[in-house]
């Protein structure tokens, strides 16, 4: 389904003075995500692209395509840096692509808040609020690519997690502003716990145009590696180092079948050996050293950013959440997919290990530390040996059924089917307002239906 070019030329008109990109080798481009990590996702969107990209510059022109799109019923997909997992960004309907990386300005940073442009890349926030001596409480492995608004509608936690929990804990985000799809557009300001109605929508329910994010005081983490004979060792450790309190910014869990993947990390992470990948407070490095003495392991590598970048080493991390994924797919990349795995609590490393068995070499282990609600959680992103759609359910269903984990399903497109598991009426009540008539991002929400647009 696709709009008529004589509509997408009447939108046009009306938004003459906006950046407009129309060549279909940029289309296509602007069109896809990190979709291809599934196979599933990759038969279902490979193909599927908008018609025109538009690159506003301001509130002000957001605001003029969001009514034009409202007057002309164009589908609106909204875009940051493309990077998310799940065809959040693909068109389903065509229409228009909104790409916000233009929309960039960094407006005001105080301390323990930067209040910027939704389409910033998070590495330019980043850049910024350094001059400050600060830093973001959090950020996905991607912010070179990826924009502060992009994360907020899509992502769910990363680099930081572990200190300062998962997006929708609260107080990673204070203020989020958004512009309705109207014939005439709204700006609605959300604070608090208010800023779930739009926060993981995927772009369903409003443009987010500005944001206030946390802020914290700026840390020289030691970017660390240990290295443990036995994959439940690591585990352990990790494990420990939660609950002695140890200051880390990312503890990431990667069984020794990964070393084939980090080329360039060859000589501190051998194949005879499972790691942990850690971002360490200097104040902290004493104890972390002790614990992995302690668990029978050996410290490989302990630098810092500089020292890293200096010796043309990767960051932390760049070795943990999707990026231990992305190493394994770019060498090898029809062989492997994955899931995303929240482990029961209390967590049991003696699961991982009857996992392990179970799946053999269908399955290779790959854990993160992090923060949920105030707790220690403990999540998975194991690479999974592509077989079939079957083989994959099956694997699901077991790991829910005999083991309790709940897997946020990577292989499909809607928020309710994947992340959220369930409808949230706030959101669709959100979108009620915020898209009246159902143009944002079409078929990405399980809990709109057609008849819920105003005619
Ligand atoms: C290698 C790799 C590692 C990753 N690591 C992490 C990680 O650590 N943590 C994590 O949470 N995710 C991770 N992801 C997923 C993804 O990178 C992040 O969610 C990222 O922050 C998305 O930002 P983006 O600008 O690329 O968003 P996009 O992919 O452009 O958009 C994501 C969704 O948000 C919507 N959207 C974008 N901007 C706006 C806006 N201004 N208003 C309303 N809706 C908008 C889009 O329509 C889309 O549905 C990873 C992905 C890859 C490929």
């Amino acid at each position: 389904m696709t709009i008529s070019p004589a509509t997408l030329a009447a939108f046009r008109a009306d938004i003459a003075d906006i950046s407009c990109v129309d060549d279909p080798k940029t289309i296509g481009l602007k069109s896809r995500d990190y979709y291809w990590y599934s196979p599933i996702l990759k038969d279902q969107l490979d193909g599927k692209t908008g018609q025109l990209v538009v690159q506003p510059r301001s509130e002000a022109e957001v605001i003029a395509v969001a009514a034009a799109a409202a007057r002309h019923k164009v589908p609106l997909t909204v875009r940051g840096g493309g990077t998310g997992n799940y065809g959040q960004c693909v068109p389903m309907e065509g229409g228009v692509i909104l790409e916000l990386t233009k929309l960039d300005q960094i407006i005001d940073i105080q301390p323990g808040r930067v209040i910027c442009a939704a389409g910033a890349r998070i590495e330019k926030v980043e850049q910024a609020v350094a001059q400050t001596g600060q830093m973001l409480s959090m950020f996905p492995s991607t912010k070179r690519l990826a924009t502060i608004g992009g994360f907020i509608a899509g992502g769910s936690g990363g680099i930081g997690s572990l200190r300062h929990g998962m997006l929708r804990d609260g107080g990673n985000i204070d203020y989020i502003r958004v512009v309705t799809v109207d014939l005439i557009p709204d700006i609605i300001e959300l604070r608090g716990v208010d800023i779930l109605q739009v926060q993981h929508a995927y772009g369903t329910n409003g443009i987010i145009t500005a944001l206030d994010y946390a802020l914290v005081p700026a840390t020289d983490w030691l970017h660390a590696a240990a290295l443990f004979d036995g994959y439940d060792a690591a585990l352990n450790f990790a494990v420990a180092a939660q609950d002695s309190g140890l200051d880390s910014y990312l503890m990431t869990v990667v069984e020794r079948r990964f070393s084939r993947f980090y080329k360039r990390l060859a000589d501190y992470f051998p194949a005879d050996r499972d790691a942990v990948f850690s971002m360490v407070a200097p104040d902290s490095i004493a104890d972390f050293v002790a614990l992995v003495a302690a668990h029978g392991g050996r410290i490989s590598l302990q630098k810092s950013l500089n020292d890293l970048e200096d010796a043309n080493l990767p960051p932390g991390w760049e070795c943990g959440w999707n990026h231990t994924t992305l190493q394994a797919l770019k060498l090898e990349p029809a062989r492997w997919t994955y899931l995303q795995v929240a482990y029961p609590r209390p967590f049991d490393p003696a699961l991982v290990l009857r996992q392990m068995q179970r799946y053999g070499e269908e399955m290779l282990m790959h854990h993160e530390m992090a923060r949920m609600d105030g707790e220690v959680q403990i999540f998975a992103l194991p690479l999974l040996l592509w077989t079939n759609r079957a083989r994959t359910y099956d694997i699901i269903a077991e790991m829910e059924t005999l083991d309790g984990c709940t897997i946020f399903d990577p292989h499909v497109i809607t928020i309710e089917d994947g992340g959220m598991k369930e409808i949230d009426q706030a959101q669709i009540d959100f979108k009620k307002r915020a898209d009246p008539y159902g143009l944002m991002n079409p078929g990405k929400t399980r809990a709109w239906t057609a008849d819920m647009a105003r005619r």
